[in-house]
């Protein structure tokens, strides 16, 4: 069967997605990502506008192209399935690698692309097609790329469609499925249910939670345990800081709400955060500014902090950027006493996030509560629900479409080997169940 893929970023370790899928003579690339932990290594301090592809990928913080050497003419497209940087990051430095290949994204996820280029003062010579959810667009004469309505942790994920005359591919790297979520709409579990009935020849499906034996909760389910917190800890006369994903516009979403029903007056304080907010504003996703003041620029940020010191900051609720204790985030700043914030004995600050896994992250959390306990703060952790789909997920997921082939993606083998065994207890046999690494090729027969 003519489909060949090639494995290039993301299935020997996490971060760096990237997949090129060859329908006979035209190559489509899904996802184009950063590996982030070595990206925030290498551009700490530095202008990433002035960076180039190759000094990137010698420190592997963008996925390896030269691997499909001798497919760079026929690339006919570049598909993201949805704004996380770890699926779109490279585009800015590796899409005009294939200059002719439009990049087609839900229109979300094309604003937040637009506004790196514009913040970083990057041009891509690639047209960038913003398509609707759930709508079909024609690559070729051949081939027809769809996107499905799936949930996740940021607005407009997509599950990818490859309609090829030799059967669909479903690309499922990122997703879940929350049946009640609390900003956009439920999967489209019909259209899966159709995309099944039509004929799956692979799916390539995300393994980070698959050893999970659970179903990933919905986001309703942290939006409860928000409230939880927000409304049910004693916080009269004390300072409120929230920190979470600035591209969860969900979770941001629930956090206004609460704060109204706290009466406080919200402010969103971070560079991240005002961008992701302005692409869901521009796009009429959200209509947060009506509730809080978003503060664009830092020259602004001592003024509002001094304002909020000023008037009493047990009338505020700070939202600001900093989860994962990032040094220059606002959150690490107010913590060393860089802004002008002071914090009291009993301030409360809400972590919505949880700790991504890798040394750097973990080191720069331990510094930040640290220096947030030594000055009187009380923490409150991991109030959060993954956008990750566990075991369970992927077990409906494969029901749904059937797929004739199934390759593990998001990790490494050691993640994806728990989708194998969850494949093999629903009936599959070995020789349709593939483990890859980055840089393989697979021709499915
Ligand atoms: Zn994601």
């Amino acid at each position: 069967m003519p489909i060949e893929i090639c494995t290039i970023g993301g299935y020997s370790e996490t971060g760096g997605n990237s997949t090129a899928i060859k329908i006979d003579d035209e190559v489509i690339i899904l996802d184009m990502g950063l590996h982030m932990e070595n990206y925030i290594r290498h551009t700490e301090d530095e202008d990433i506008s002035a960076m180039h592809y190759n000094e990137l990928l010698d420190v592997k913080a963008v996925p390896n192209y030269s691997l499909i050497k001798e497919w760079k003419s026929k690339v006919i497209a570049i598909v993201p399935s949805h704004g996380h940087l770890d699926h779109i990051g490279a585009i800015p430095f590796a899409a005009g690698i294939f200059p002719k290949a439009p990049v087609i994204c839900t229109p979300y996820t094309a604003e937040i692309l637009k506004s790196i280029f514009k913040d970083e003062k990057i041009k891509i010579p690639n047209d960038l097609i913003a398509l609707n959810l759930n709508s079909i667009y024609k690559l070729s004469n051949k081939v027809s790329v769809e996107l499905v309505n799936i949930t996740h942790s940021i607005p407009q994920a997509s599950m990818i469609v490859l309609h090829t005359p030799y059967g669909k591919i479903v690309y499922a790297n990122d997703y879940k499925f929350d049946r009640q979520p609390t900003l956009g709409k439920k999967p489209n579990f019909a259209r899966l249910k159709e995309v099944g009935e039509e004929g799956v020849t692979l799916l390539i499906v995300e393994s980070l939670y698959a050893h999970e034996h659970r179903k990933t909760p919905s986001e309703s389910v942290a939006k409860e345990m928000l409230k939880d917190v927000m409304l049910g800890v004693y916080t009269d006369g004390k300072g409120m800081i929230v920190t979470t994903f600035s591209s969860h516009l969900a979770r941001l979403k629930s956090i206004i709400e609460l704060g109204k029903k706290l009466n406080r007056k919200i402010v969103f304080l971070g560079r991240s955060l005002s961008k992701y907010v302005s692409a869901g504003e521009r796009i009429n996703l959200i209509d947060f500014q009506k509730d809080i003041q978003l503060v664009k620029y830092n020259d602004k940020r001592e003024k509002v902090l001094n304002k909020i010191m000023k008037e009493g900051k047990e009338k505020y609720l700070i939202v600001c950027t900093g989860h994962q204790g990032e040094p220059k985030a606002v959150l690490s700043r107010l913590a060393k006493g860089e802004l002008p914030f002071k914090f009291s004995n009993g301030d409360v600050v809400i972590f919505s996030c949880s700790v991504i896994p890798v040394e750097l992250n973990k080191d720069n959390r331990n510094k930040l509560e640290n220096a947030l306990k030594a000055k009187g703060a009380r923490i409150f952790k991991d109030i959060h629900m993954s956008g990750h789909a566990a075991r369970e997920d992927h077990r409906d997921l494969i029901e749904l479409v059937k797929p004739k082939h199934i390759i593990p993606s998001h990790g490494s083998k050691e993640k994806g080997k728990h989708i194998v065994e969850l494949a093999k207890e629903m009936g599959y046999a070995d020789k349709n169940l593939h483990l890859m690494e980055d840089g393989k090729r697979i021709i499915l027969k």
